[in-house]
């Protein structure tokens, strides 16, 4: 049986950042990865995910996210390849919208630089928004987005310099955990460690069944449409955005990688499911929900679509990510229940998975993370 200090399930966003924050510490570290390293069937894909620092969902993950850009950099200068690219960030909706008060909250307590505009000033400052007249907008200059698949690559790369073994096409049928160790056993083999770290997304439920109920998969979708006046969409033109609306809460980026404007609707049509199970065909009703989104509030990239794909969220009961060990194995770890918001944070929960395998502790306040916090109802 093959030995390692530390093993990590799942090499996709989070996995891949543990992985090489394990080996940095200098731990003799495996990741394995059922599919291909990167891959499309997770949460992890569609080139790119927004980062932003005024934080509306809770003013406690702005010192993470500080760290996360930190990380980013030091990834990218370790890449020699540009991973993160700042756009300035938009998150809009009524005044007294959860959305616009919470990022101003975030802003205000970590002193955050911002400026809040009118549906009207946005639209002369970025043109290709169209914001409804009772809505404003909180401009965070720090707003972005991380190129997502490129940076899972960028993480195996330097975990694997750093002397870690990456298996990809090598799922893990089972894990067991006791005071001398673990073993996680795949077809290929049966391997040993002193812990384990799971970061399989939308599968968290099928290795810890205890968590099934706390990290239930969500069919999304993505589309990419051509604008009909590109010049308002462009990296320097248009930063991204998260907005609250009447029809929900949509989401977008500049033309990037792909030629068009992309958006998302999170929850898109409220659609749970198995991370194996899930319709990854597209049909007519979900292009017609983004579309609604794209003629009400960017009419002017109206144009054909280029491209859709589907995602899957991982949501928590909420919202708020699982950070914290196994509640009956001081040797596992759990990052999980992204809830379609964790993909910036991938850097620094690597650390942070790091840190808890390693002392059991974090520099960061992880209350807001841990599985106890969780009703009990949903664990199990
Ligand atoms: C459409 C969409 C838009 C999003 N937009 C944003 C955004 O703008 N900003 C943002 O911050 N976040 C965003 N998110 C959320 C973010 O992408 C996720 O929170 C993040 O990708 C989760 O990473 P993960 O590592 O948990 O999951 P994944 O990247 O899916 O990785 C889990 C990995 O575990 C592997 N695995 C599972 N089980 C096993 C097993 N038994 N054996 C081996 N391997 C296994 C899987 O194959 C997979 O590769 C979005 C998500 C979606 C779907």
């Amino acid at each position: 049986m093959r030995r390692y200090d530390a093993i990590v399930i799942g090499v996709g966003g989070m996995g891949s950042a543990a992985v090489y924050h394990l080996a940095r510490r200098g731990q003799r570290t495996l990741g394995l990865e059922q599919f291909d390293i990167p891959h499309d069937r997770g949460s992890s894909h569609g080139t790119n995910r927004i980062i932003r620092l005024a934080y509306w969902e809770h003013p406690s993950y702005v010192p993470l996210l500080l760290r996360a850009y930190e990380l980013w950099r030091e990834l990218e200068h370790r890449a020699g390849e540009r991973l993160l690219i700042i756009t300035g960030g938009i998150d809009a909706g009524p005044e007294d919208s959860r959305t616009v008060a919470g990022s101003l909250l975030s802003c205000g307590l970590h002193h955050l630089r911002h400026e809040k505009l009118s549906a009207a000033e946005l639209r002369r400052r970025f043109p290709g928004y169209r914001l409804a007249d009772d809505m404003v907008a909180v401009y965070q200059p720090d707003g972005g987005f991380v190129l997502s698949e490129r940076a899972i690559v960028a993480h195996v790369a330097a975990a694997q310099a750093l002397g870690a073994d990456v298996h990809a096409r090598e799922p893990v049928l089972s894990w067991e955990a006791g005071s001398g160790g673990v073993q996680v056993r795949t077809p290929r083999d049966t391997y040993a460690a002193e812990r384990l770290v799971l970061t399989a997304g939308p599968w968290t439920g099928r290795l810890v069944p205890a968590l099934a109920h706390a990290a239930v998969p969500e069919r999304q979708v993505l589309l990419w449409a051509q604008p009909l006046r590109p010049e308002f969409f462009q990296l320097a033109t248009f930063p991204v955005f998260n907005m609250e609306s009447r029809e929900g809460r949509f989401y977008g980026f500049p033309i990037y990688g792909v030629p068009g404007f992309k958006i998302g609707k999170y929850h898109h049509r409220l659609e749970q499911t198995g991370a194996d199970s899930v319709d990854r065909e597209i049909h007519p009703e979900d292009e017609a929900v983004l579309r609604d989104g794209i003629r009400r509030y960017f009419p002017d990239a109206d144009g054909p679509t280029m491209a859709m794909t589907t995602c899957l969220f991982t949501n928590s009961p909420d919202e708020h990510f699982i950070l914290d060990r196994h509640p009956e194995h001081a040797n596992v770890c759990l990052a999980a229940g992204f809830s379609g918001h964790g993909y910036k944070f991938c850097s620094v929960v690597g650390e942070i998975m790091a840190d808890l395998a390693l002392s059991g502790e974090s520099r960061f306040d992880l209350s807001l993370f841990t599985v106890n916090r969780l009703p009990r109802a949903a664990r199990g």
